[in-house]
């Protein structure tokens, strides 16, 4: 008789995939991309997924049985298996760690998954059988349980799918999302009550409204809703009813009153998909109207278009056109943009043309919205959630038929995720996911990647190019000034202060772009020069001034001050430098009248601060907004006629190849965001040197000018885009331990590549981190070399060194394309 195994994809960071055997009773219904769980280690539970069923007993080990599927069709169709497979393979990770990534944690209950009750469970317990409400009993006595201890009270040895079933009736919460204040959302909906119901109640009913217009207009409202719902039995909600209406609560109030209404309350799909009407009507420019026409001709070619199109030429309109196409032919449409530009504007600008059809998915949803949405996309429904509007996690949903991927903001660094691993570029992956399923990638930005531009330019990728504003706005007008114009203790010259000056007085608003946190970077000895370090890295702290506290913008440590200077006693001590929180507190001393807003990761901690502070800033409730990078990025505001760079200097400092090109991303960037409508705008740079080179470039909007120069240096010295880079780094708490793994991992390197493919061993900037110190190694390979032996090569030799006892303590981080 035959047996049948299958590969498991575990979600730990393990070298290889596991083999177990089906057991005969599951053979049946086992499918690739099921999820199962299964034993690993002692006693412990956890669920995976099933990458290959086979006759194949493992070699080296015997083969543990399956304990359970949860459920018999797949959670992962074979187009994800495959995206991941390549993750694993381009990346140097495991596929278990893809998993991780891509999986919502709630459908990857091991035994360590802890669960709690649900504080708002209505309490509602008729749909849950005798063990699941026996269990929920128990866990609201003993409040928090992990799954495994669940197993022992129940007698079960596998007890995933009683926890997914109290899940699934919100009477029970995973751990993680406690801790991330999640609150299941409930709203109130209205409906007849039994005795009105009928044609002779609903008579009746009218009768008692008629001296109340209100009250009538209430009644006839829902049943107008309730009829445009056809067939199927529609609930109306209490919001919407009276949105709808123009009446209020107390109105429904009265109808309650009355017997007439019925309020109940539930729990919504949290998904926010939008009840309005789309509308339908885009009229193009001809400028975007050409656009949109060559893009379509260069996909007839290419399965890649750039479109490089200034700040305001409307990229996001046409990207509008091309998602309605597609969604007409039934295909999905993925959008992914930096987080940061996942701002509610963004959102319903775009469900203003789609409505139900659009979903949004961030790192901000719990777990239970995460699955929600998983199955909603894994059951592929015609009208639901066939555009994905996402941040770059967003690639790892069960899409079937993608037919168009946008990655807006494609030079975007934080694209990358740099921990934990897999550490991939979401534009990258993009590219690779799109082939997978046959379809297209548009890559939108006003400052391209260079190596995207350098793609698009040798003809791998189709180009279109908007070099006007929409509506024929003039590019803002960007003037440099120098910093030593500045009176002796300020930051701002006269320059900047006259200009903004002018912007108040006509209404306008102003954003004011500074590229530090913080109060003060640097607290300095006036004697000796000295300046506090963090004691477990080697950054010197900055000072926070809402905290009183002394910040680790690396590790999160926080100091108190120092009365005295602890190298030489004295007490002249001084806060050199300006961060975002002393300019919010300085510009007052300028424009006592002005409403003032900071916009950095400290101002934005709580889960709404980030939108409200951008929805004060549309409703003309701040005058000025003062911010990092934040502000730099796909903000689109009608009235911002000024844009201040406070320090220029202070962006060309990035550590790598990349900094010319990030330098001039940012400015340009927050230029952009001056005098989009209408008017033209107005940039003021500050800088050291305003003839500097860089600033100049800025000032001429001369992307290409600074492309050019640095290609020549790119290829002179062997970076991207004309070779590949890996990064390895070795980590571990003596700082001798690091230096000896790193050069004798050198050695073994240099079996397989030539001296000039590796640089390094070499401390990258900030050499110790949290007690742990780190060294680098960076190995280029040629473009047109295929990666991949070169790639296994590492790995192999890898997992030789540091398998020998010599190593073992010393963590090795691979980061593919690291910068
Ligand atoms: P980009 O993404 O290229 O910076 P946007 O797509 O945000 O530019 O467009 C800039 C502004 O111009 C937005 O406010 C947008 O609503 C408006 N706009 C662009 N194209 C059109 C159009 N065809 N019709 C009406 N408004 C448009
Ligand atoms: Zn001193
Ligand atoms: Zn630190």
């Amino acid at each position: 008789m035959k047996s049948y195994f299958a590969d498991i994809i575990l979600p730990l960071a393990l070298a290889k995939n596991y083999t177990y055997r089906i057991p005969k009773n599951m053979e049946p219904y086992i499918q690739v991309g099921a999820r199962v769980v299964v034993p690993f280690g002692k006693r412990k539970l956890c669920t995976g997924i099933v990458k290959e069923i086979h006759e194949k007993a493992p070699s080296g080990y015997t083969a543990k049985y399956i304990d359970d599927i949860p459920e018999s069709k797949p959670s992962v169709n074979s187009k994800q298996l495959k995206f991941w497979e390549w993750m694993s393979d381009y990346y140097l990770c495991s596929e278990g760690e893809v998993l991780l990534a891509a999986l919502p944690s709630a459908m990857r209950l091991g035994s360590e998954t802890k669960v709690v009750p649900n504080p708002a469970f209505d309490g509602d317990i008729t749909s849950l059988d005798k063990k699941e409400q026996l269990l929920l009993s128990l866990l609201v006595d003993r409040e928090v349980m992990s799954a495994s201890e669940v197993g022992d009270v129940l007698g079960v040895k596998n007890p995933q799918r009683t926890i997914k079933k109290l899940i699934d009736a919100t009477a029970i919460l995973i751990m993680e999302d406690i801790k991330k204040g999640y609150k299941p959302k409930t709203e109130s909906f209205v409906r007849l009550t039994e005795e009105c119901s009928g044609e002779d109640g609903l008579q009746a009913a009218f009768r008692s409204v008629s001296r109340a217009p209100k009250q009538e207009e209430l009644l006839l409202g829902y049943l107008q809703l309730m009829g445009i719902a056809g067939e199927e039995i529609k609930e109306v909600s209490k919001a919407k009813l009276i949105r709808r209406t123009g009446t209020s609560p107390s109105h429904i109030k009265s109808l309650e009153k009355k017997g007439i209404f019925e309020v109940y309350k539930k729990e919504v799909g949290r998904l926010q998909f939008n009840d309005g009407t789309p509308t339908n009507n885009i009229e193009l420019s001809q400028v975007q109207d050409r656009a949109l026409k060559e893009i379509n001709s260069a996909f007839a070619q290419k399965d890649q278009v750039l479109l490089h199109g200034i700040t305001s030429s409307g990229k996001t309109e046409i990207y509008i056109s091309m998602i309605k196409e597609k969604l007409e032919k039934g295909e999905q449409v993925l959008y992914i943009l930096p987080e940061i530009a996942l701002t509610t504007q963004m959102i319903n600008r775009l469900k203003a043309h789609f409505g139900d059809m659009v979903a949004v998915y961030h790192s901000r949803f719990n777990q239970n919205e995460r699955v929600e949405l998983w199955n909603t996309i894994l059951e592929n429904q015609r009208g639901k959630a066939r555009l994905i509007l996402g941040a770059r996690s967003a690639l790892f949903l069960p899409f079937s038929n993608l037919g168009l991927i946008i990655v807006d903001e494609e030079h975007e660094t934080s694209f990358k995720q740099f921990d934990p691993a897999p550490r991939y570029h979401a534009r990258d992956a993009a590219l690779v996911l799109a082939g997978i399923h046959k379809a297209k990638t548009l890559l939108g930005s006003a400052t391209p990647s260079f190596e995207t531009y350098f793609h698009a330019k040798n003809g791998k990728y189709g180009y279109v190019s908007i070099n006007e504003r929409y509506g024929g706005v003039e590019p803002p007008e960007i003037e440099s000034v120098s910093l030593k114009s500045t009176d002796e203790s300020g930051y701002f010259t006269p320059r900047l202060l006259e200009e903004m000056k002018g912007a108040l007085s006509s209404g306008k608003q102003i954003i004011l772009f500074q590229n530090r946190r913080g109060y003060a970077p640097v607290l300095l000895c006036n004697t000796c020069g000295w300046s506090p370090e963090c004691t477990r890295c080697d950054v010197t702290l900055t000072y926070h001034k809402n905290q009183d506290r002394y910040l680790c913008h690396y590790c999160g440590s926080r100091y108190t001050a120092p009365p005295q200077c602890p190298a030489c006693g004295s007490h002249s001590l001084r806060l050199a430098g300006f961060g975002t929180e002393r300019i919010e507190e300085e510009i007052p001393i300028y424009f006592p009248e002005a409403k003032i807003a900071r916009l950095d990761l400290d101002s934005t901690r709580s889960k709404h601060a980030y939108a409200n502070i951008l929805s004060d800033f549309q409703n003309g409730l701040i005058d000025i907004l003062i911010g990092t990078q934040m502000v730099t990025k796909g903000l689109d505001f009608e009235n911002v006629s000024m844009v201040g760079i406070l320090h220029a200097d202070l962006l060309m400092r990035f550590p790598d190849f990349r900094s010319v090109e990030r330098a001039f991303q940012l400015m340009a960037q927050v230029a952009g965001r001056a005098g989009r409508k209408n008017e033209r705008g107005k940039v003021i740079i500050q800088s050291r040197d305003p003839d500097q080179w860089l600033v100049k470039k800025v000032k001429e909007m001369d992307y290409l000018g600074v492309l050019e120069k640095e290609m020549i240096e790119r290829k002179e010295f062997g970076y991207p885009p004309y070779t590949r880079l890996i990064r390895l780094t070795f980590r571990h708490r003596q700082i001798e331990m690091v230096d000896y793994a790193s050069s004798e991992f050198k050695k073994v390197l240099l079996k397989h590549f030539g001296e000039g493919a590796i640089l390094g061993p070499e401390y990258p900037m900030v050499a110790r981190i949290k007690n742990g110190f780190n060294k680098n190694i960076l190995i280029k390979f040629p473009r047109g070399v295929n990666p991949a032996p070169l790639k296994s090569k590492i790995t192999n030799e890898a997992g030789k060194f540091f398998a020998s006892k010599e190593f073992k303590q010393v963590r090795l981080i691979i980061n593919v394309d690291p910068y």
